[in-house]
């Protein structure tokens, strides 16, 4: 492992490293799109994702950039059912909604409990619903929102990594014994758990990410975790491209995604995602980054090994 560097990683510190926002409206959403995605009964179905705006995250985890897309304070009663219905309008009839607002939706201070009600009208007609949350916003308020709405409510948590020194460093105020709980609680009630799992957080070689990605995908499906996925870790946010720049820090390479994608589908634990976005961020090699991607897509959609890429990188 990398050394942990010798000052201490602190809120204050991960802020301070920041730059500036992107500009946001209060009243539409920052970002929509639809994409496939492979369903647990095997169906390939099209799901749309809302990306919300509202208040950041109270958390401060060292390698969020979610933050960027954020307003300075909450937001208006009512402002967040008017996004989806804005959004709604613009996707087509999907089956399947993700409603990530760039924290936590059960945090009162980013989605105001008085919107529930016009929320869960507006997204009643939806087979699943799909949002995010910090174990510590986990509690009774799940199940309200989950009775309020009708539809399969699956709640997306981030797991990061088990390596426990790490989970740390990365600030994520969370314990492995507080993750599981979540996902027991919630499972007791029938509400399904995607866990994100970081690919090669920081203080980390390419063999230990892998290492660490593996053990993290085993400990989540055992967990009771129903969906895995496996997110590289990428500079931008100010305090990892900082910590890059002390050697603390390197991407992942595409080629690391797809042995973790490889060994997570060999589990047959649940279902096992790569995180698609921006990967050419991970490859060097022009000649066959566009191979790699369609490899990994056509792995989450058929939870499938395929072949392996050749290409004269695979020696370096
Ligand atoms: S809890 Fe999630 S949204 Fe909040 S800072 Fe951490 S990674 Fe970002
Ligand atoms: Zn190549």
């Amino acid at each position: 492992m990398n050394d942990l560097p010798d000052f201490e990683i602190t809120d204050k510190w991960i802020v301070s490293c920041r730059g500036k926002k992107n500009s946001v409206e209060a009243r539409k959403p920052y970002a929509w799109l639809v994409e496939k995605e492979r369903t647990p009964s095997g169906t390939i179905e099209d799901t749309a994702t809302i990306f919300l705006t509202n208040r950041e995250c109270p958390f401060h985890c060292l390698m969020c950039d979610l933050w960027k897309n954020t307003t300075e304070g909450s937001i208006p009663e009512g402002a967040v059912p008017e996004q989806i219905e804005w959004a709604l309008n613009q996707l087509p009839d999907v089956k399947h909604l993700k409603l990530y607002n760039s924290g936590s939706f059960f945090d009162k201070k980013a989605i105001p409990e008085k919107d529930y009600h016009k929320i869960s009208s507006l997204i009643r007609n939806f087979e699943t619903v799909i949002v995010e949350s910090h174990p510590g916003f986990i509690n009774e308020e799940c199940l309200r929102f989950r009775d309020m709405i009708k539809s399969d409510l699956q709640i997306a948590v981030g797991l990061e990594t088990v390596n426990t020194a790490i989970l740390e460093k990365i600030n994520k105020r969370m314990t492995l014994d507080e993750f599981a709980g979540s996902v027991n609680y919630l499972l007791d009630h029938d509400i399904f758990t995607r866990a994100f799992i970081l690919l090669r957080p920081p203080f980390m070689s390419e063999s230990e990410g892998i290492f660490w990605a593996e053990r993290s995908i085993d400990f989540a499906f055992s967990a009771g975790v129903e969906c895995c996925v496996v997110i590289p870790v990428r500079p931008g946010n100010g305090a990892m491209d900082q910590l890059q720049k002390e050697g603390l820090f390197a991407p992942p390479d595409i080629r690391s995604l797809e042995k973790v994608v490889e060994y997570g589908i060999e589990q047959q634990a649940g279902r096992l995602f790569a995180d698609l976005w921006d990967l050419k961020l991970f490859s060097k090699c022009d000649s066959c980054l566009n191979d790699r991607i369609s490899r990994l897509t056509e792995m989450n959609l058929t939870q499938r090994f395929s072949k392996q890429i050749k290409c004269t990188c695979d020696t370096l």
